[in-house]
């Protein structure tokens, strides 16, 4: 018999580019540098979406929003993200609790962990305890820790919804 409860597991990085709006768990951030996308760049629901994705045993979001297709230029992540919730209820899943952790050596992101999690929260009409954003620098190693990219990695729990 499946279980009724599955884990799903979600990574992304976007390179940090000047004149860009910084958008980051759905929330836009003061800063004077961007990430580079396709969509809005949105690293934190770009890695929600793949978790959720995952669990439900979906395909990832690169297959189903490819970055040839110029629909998605420029695309909202919480559509995206939105699409996303609708594909898992339709396979028969339920977002129940998402944790993540972003990597970014700037902005400091510890003012933004718990908009971030109410806004995602809010995407997932989860509670707020049900969704977790951590913070982390990378100590100053490699892109993330030279400022030229932010990643984030993400788990996700759902449930058959019966
Ligand atoms: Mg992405």
């Amino acid at each position: 018999m499946e279980a009724a409860w599955r884990v799903g597991i979600g990574y992304d990085i976007h390179r940090l580019v000047p004149d860009r709006p910084l958008v980051m768990g759905g929330l836009r951030i003061k800063f004077p540098m961007g990430l580079l996308g396709h969509s809005d760049g949105d690293v934190v629901l770009h890695a929600v979406a793949d978790a959720l994705l995952g669990a439900a045993g979906l395909p990832d979001i690169g297959e189903q929003f490819p970055d040839s297709d110029p629909a998605y230029a420029g695309a909202a992540s919480h559509e995206l993200l939105a699409r996303v919730i609708q594909k898992l209820l339709e396979a028969g899943y339920r977002p129940q609790q998402v944790d993540c952790v972003v990597h970014a050596e700037r902005p400091k992101l510890s003012p933004y962990k718990r908009p971030m999690a109410e806004a995602i929260a809010g995407l997932l009409k989860l509670e707020f305890g049900s969704v977790s954003v951590k913070a982390k620098t990378n100590e100053g190693l490699g892109p993330v820790g030279a400022g030229e990219a932010i990643a984030c990695m993400a788990v996700a729990l759902v449930a058959r919804a019966d």
